[in-house]
Parts: C-alpha cells; structure tokens; sequence
C-alpha cells in the first residue's frame, strides 16, 4: 500500500466546494456519469482507430443504489486508469484545477455549472459523500486495477485491487446529510434532468434512462417530419405539435446543433419561456438561455448543444464573449431566413400560420433591427376582411386612396372590431380599409413600425373623425351657420358639462353618426404600451380626455337647435352623446340606466 498526501497550497478545499455549490449538490451525478461516459467514449475511438483489439462488450453506464451500505454506484466499460494515472488525472489535475477555482471565485458565491470546468467534475461528489473509492483497471494490456480511497481531507490511499474487467467502478459513501440520494426517485429525477440524451447508454435500476442519439445529432436528410415531432413530444409530452422547425449545424467558426421548434403561442407568452435546452456535447446544463438567444426567440422550444460556449463564468461575461454574440446573430438569421423560406414557398400556409408565428416576428423586429431588415418583406398584416398584406403590399393597396394632403398614407387599425364596429363600418363606407391589429404585442408593434415605414401614418380607427384621421384638402361645408355652430357647442358643453370632454362641431356627411367619441391617438398609444409593459404611462396618472365631435350635418344637430324647450332640448343633447358612448361600449353604470329610462320614455 502506498499513502500520500495529495499536492494542494490549501488547507482542506472541500468545505470550499461545498460551500461555492450549495444549491446545487446534485450536479454529482451529472458529473460522475458524464466522466463515465467520456471514458466510454474514448474506448469506441481507440477501437475505431485500430488501437485497441480486444473485445469492446457492452459499453453501458450503470448507476446503482445500495441502501443498506449507502452507497452509490457508478459503472463504465471505459479506458479505466492505471494508478499512475489516477494520481496524475485525480490527484494533481483536479486539485491545481481547485486551486484555480478558488482563485477565481472565492468572492462570487453564486456561480453554477463551474465545476466541471476547472477539472474539478470528479470532486464534486464529496458534495453528498464522506469517502470515495475509484476501483478502476486500465484497458492497457498488462495494467494492474488499482483502489483509490480518499474521505474528502487531503490525504488519499491507493492500493491494488481485484477488479478484473476493463473499466472503472465509482463508490460514493453518502454522508448523512445527503441521504435524500439514496432515494431511487431522486436519483432518476436526477438523471432524467442531466442525462436524458447522453450518448452513451445509461442504466438505471435495469431501464435504459436515456435516449442516446437524439435527433440533433443527426443530419436534418436523414429526419422526417414524424421524427421531429416525435422529438417534440418527447421533449414536451402533452403539448401541442409544433408549427414547424429550425435544424441548427454550425461548425465554423464556432461549433453548435440542436433543433429550435416554434410551438402555437397565442397570448399568453410570459408562460412559455424558458423552454430551450442548453446542452454541451450531449450533457444538459441550463434552461437559462437568456444571452445566447435572442430575446425575441425566447419563447420557442429546443435543444441547443454547443460545446463552445463558456458555461463557468459570470452572466455580464457571457453577454461579452465573442462566441456568444456570433451565436445569437447565427439563430437570429437562421429563423429569419426559415420564416423568409416558408413565406417564399408556402404563402397559404405561412398565413394560416401568422397569428401564431405573428407573435415571434413582431417582436423580432421591434427588438432587432437586423431580422427587421429581413422580416420587413414577409410580416403580415391582416385587414378586417381577413386579407393578408406584406407591408408593401399595403401600402400599395391603400396608397391611391388614402393618401392625406402632406402625402402621408394612413393606415387605419381596429384593435378590437367588435367593440369598434360603429366606427369601422362609417370608415369603410367612406371607400377605406381597416387592418385589425389586436395582439397585446400590436401597440409596440404599430409605434415600431411607423416611424420604419417611410411615409406612414398608422391611426386607430376611434381616434377621431374620419376626416381629420385622413386629412384631405377637400373639406366637406357645413350646412350650419357660425353663429349656429357656436350655439350647438356651447349647448353640448353645458349639458355635458365635463372638463375632461373636448367638444368640436365639424361637417360630416349627413349619413355619419351624429356624435363620436374619440380619444385622441398619442395619448391612447402611450396608455396601451403603458398597459403591456404593466407600467404606468410616462405622464403618470394623466387623465383621459375625450373629444367630442358633433356633426354639424346630421338632420338632429339641427333638430336640437330648433327645439324651444329646454328640458327637451338637454334630453335630446344627452341621448345623441349617449349614443356615441354605447356605440363603443363605454356606457355603463347610471349613465347607462338613465339612457335606458329616456329610450323608454320616448317609445310612449
Ligand atoms: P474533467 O472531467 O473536467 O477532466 P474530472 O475531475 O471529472 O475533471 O476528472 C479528471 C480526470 O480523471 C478526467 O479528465 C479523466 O482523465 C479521469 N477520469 C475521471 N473519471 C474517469 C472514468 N470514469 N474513467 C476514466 N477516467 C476518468
């Protein structure tokens, strides 16, 4: 037997360990497993290049419990190591690996997923174990399998051992306070988190627990689309299909796969993300994806596997690092040019799609101005007839129409036709079009999109008069008189009697309403984007202020004027205001019941 002590500038580094990854104790496994694998791995290789003749046999990995002695297991068929090696991989890499590791994070304590990258993957397990033996025997013709003992101080033992097939054996004596891990379901919750698709099979109380060849791994030509939905599911069970996919393959200049899906999203996207999978070769690291892809790709599903991205340092780090970055811009481009794709060869289909790819697109060209330079040839936008339009298409389709006399063309929107229809149904009988644009992300969307598009003006259709929504030098006469005119204001601002309420007497066609409610369009804006980003508007609470506009040619202002009574007078006054009001679905409460009450009285 030979003892030693193991080279180390510092006293005892496991209750450092232990401290740095408290949180985080159950990367052990991960560690451990994917040693095991890494040794399998390197065995297949060695056969592959003719450098090993032996009999390869089955290389599976096996964890095991022992809930009596409690132990946990973890077997390989890999390369093993000679004791020489152990103490050159085990001894002194790992722990100059720990000095490093201290050196650099002993003011951060919250950094995960650093351990297996400073060599320290193997020390991990004296996170949840007292003693650890590595029973190991080298496939080195001729080598003796050697025992490693060490129980977590700085002194370790090294003795032979009996062990007669190829391969290494971990032991782990779980300490007290970790004894959750004897426990099969932790042990499987475990492994299905960090090894699911491994690439060497893993055996778990005797169930292969992995799937060792997942599809990113495979060559989009060889895929089906039963393939990739079947990923899906496995991914996500229960879920509905994805609308379709993104297969990922760069190795230059840096080296990534995986399988970004876009799953139906509708509304209610706060609840979808952190739904991508960062693996690096095959193990799983992270749901947080946060820097590596673009915030607007946040909510699709997947897999990203790269081994070049740096997983032991800092988030601020991260957002600098040169790999990173070329990444982000990679996906970015990858799903720009998919959805350009599909556009291009499917236009049916892509619109079937749009009120859920809507979403993804909308966003990515609020937040990026490189997929804008892309998206801004196929994001749709639809009017009420349900017609899809590009942004040029629109423009073009409206142009000759609805052109105000600065040369500005209007686009007019509903964001929610049914309680607007009154105000829809007058614009289209003036010859305009209406698009409906109603996703919480349309607010954003309008504003962004406006000051893009050269020459556009995109108003809300109850925003104001159709006239003054698009201003032609054309006016229409008012068939009333000033003096008259002035008269009706002054009669509607005293009935109303509201300092919130703008009122303006304007020539209308006689067909339009009579009276219309508006809401000025900047101020409406600044609340609706207010309401999505669940802040309060710049302007704090200002209050909401309404123009009134009368039609001075609607056969009622002049009824009103001509009526002697007063009380009959204030009574038609009201009910005309209260009309515009219910035509948008903001008459409520006594307002509404006293109209009622005077609709009733007027039927007798
Ligand atoms: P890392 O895996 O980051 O190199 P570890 O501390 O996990 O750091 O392992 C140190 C070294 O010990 C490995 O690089 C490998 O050479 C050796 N090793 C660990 N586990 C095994 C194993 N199951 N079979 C063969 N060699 C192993």
């Amino acid at each position: 037997m030979e003892k030693g002590n193991l080279s180390i500038h510092t006293e005892n580094i496991f209750p450092i360990i232990k401290k740095f990854l408290y949180s985080d104790h159950e990367i052990f496994l991960r560690e451990l497993v994917s040693n095991a694998v890494d040794a399998s791995q390197k065995m297949k290789k060695l056969a592959d290049f003719g450098e090993f003749g032996g009999d390869l046999g089955d290389l599976k990995v096996s964890v095991r419990i022992n809930k009596e002695a409690k132990t946990i297991t973890v077997t390989d068929r890999g390369i093993g190591m000679t004791a020489d090696e152990i103490k050159k991989y085990i001894n002194q890499i790992a722990f100059s690996g720990a000095t490093e590791f201290i050196e650099k994070y002993k003011d951060k304590g919250d950094e995960k997923n650093i351990i297996g990258h400073f060599g320290l993957g193997f020390y991990s397990s004296f996170m949840v174990s007292k003693l650890v033996q590595i029973n190991t025997l080298s496939f080195k013709e001729g080598s003796e399998a050697a025992l490693w003992t060490c129980d977590g101080s700085t002194e370790f033992e090294i003795q032979p051992s009996d062990k007669t097939d190829r391969g290494t054996e971990i032991v782990l004596h779980i300490a007290e306070d970790s004894e959750e891990f004897l426990e099969a379901f932790k042990i499987k919750e475990v492994l299905e988190k960090y090894a699911k698709f491994l690439p060497i099979e893993i055996e778990f109380e005797d169930k292969i627990i992995n799937n060792p060849s997942p599809i990113w791994t495979k060559t989009p030509a060889d895929l089906t689309d039963e393939d990739y939905i079947a990923f899906y599911k496995e991914l996500y069970p229960f879920s509905e299909d994805p609308l379709f996919w993104i297969h990922l393959n760069v190795d230059y200049p840096f080296n990534l796969t995986g399988v970004l899906y876009f799953p139906k999203v509708k509304n209610d996207f706060q609840l979808q993300r952190e739904k991508i999978q960062l693996y690096s070769r095959q193990v799983f690291i992270t749901n947080e994806v946060k820097d590596i892809v673009p915030d607007f790709l946040m909510l699709l599903h997947g897999v990203i596997d790269s081994p070049d991205i740096p997983l032991n340092v800092s988030r601020s780090f991260l957002q600098a690092d040169g790999n990173v970055k070329k990444i982000n811009s990679y996906i970015t481009r990858k799903v720009a040019d998919k959805l350009a794709e599909i556009f291009k060869n499917d236009r049916a289909g892509f619109e079937a799609k749009f009120d859920n790819i809507g979403l993804f697109v909308k966003y990515g060209i609020i937040s990026d101005d490189k997929f804008y330079e892309k998206a801004k040839d196929y994001c749709l936008v639809k009017n009420t007839e349900g017609k899809h339009f590009t942004f040029g298409e629109y423009g073009e389709f409206v142009q000759a129409n609805q052109k105000d006399k600065d040369g500005t063309t209007v686009w007019l929107y509903t964001n929610d036709p049914q309680k607007q229809d009154s105000f829809v149904q007058t614009i289209k009988k003036r010859g305009y079009d209406v698009l409906v644009l109603d996703s919480p992300i349309d607010s954003h969307f309008l504003n962004n999109i406006e000051y893009k598009i050269d020459k556009t003006a995109i108003k809300r259709v109850d925003g104001d008069t159709v006239d003054k929504l698009i201003e032609k030098d054309l006016k229409l006469e008012s068939v009333l008189s000033a003096d008259d005119q002035e008269k009706l204001k002054k009669l509607f601002e005293e009935t109303l009697n509201d300092s919130k309420l703008q009122i303006q007497i304007e020539a209308m066609p006689a067909d339009d309403m009579p009276v219309l409610v508006t809401i000025p369009e900047f101020i409406r804006r600044m609340n609706d984007m207010a309401a999505v980003s669940g802040q309060r508007s710049m302007f704090g609470d200002m209050p909401t202020t309404y123009t009134v506009s009368v039609n001075a040619n609607h056969a009622v202002s002049q009824r009103i004027l001509n009526t002697t009574d007063a009380d009959a007078q204030r009574s038609l006054t009201k009910q005309v205001y209260d009309l515009a009001l219910l035509s948008q679905g903001i008459l409520l409460g006594a307002d509404l019941t006293a109209f009622i009450e005077r609709s009733v009285k007027s039927l007798n």
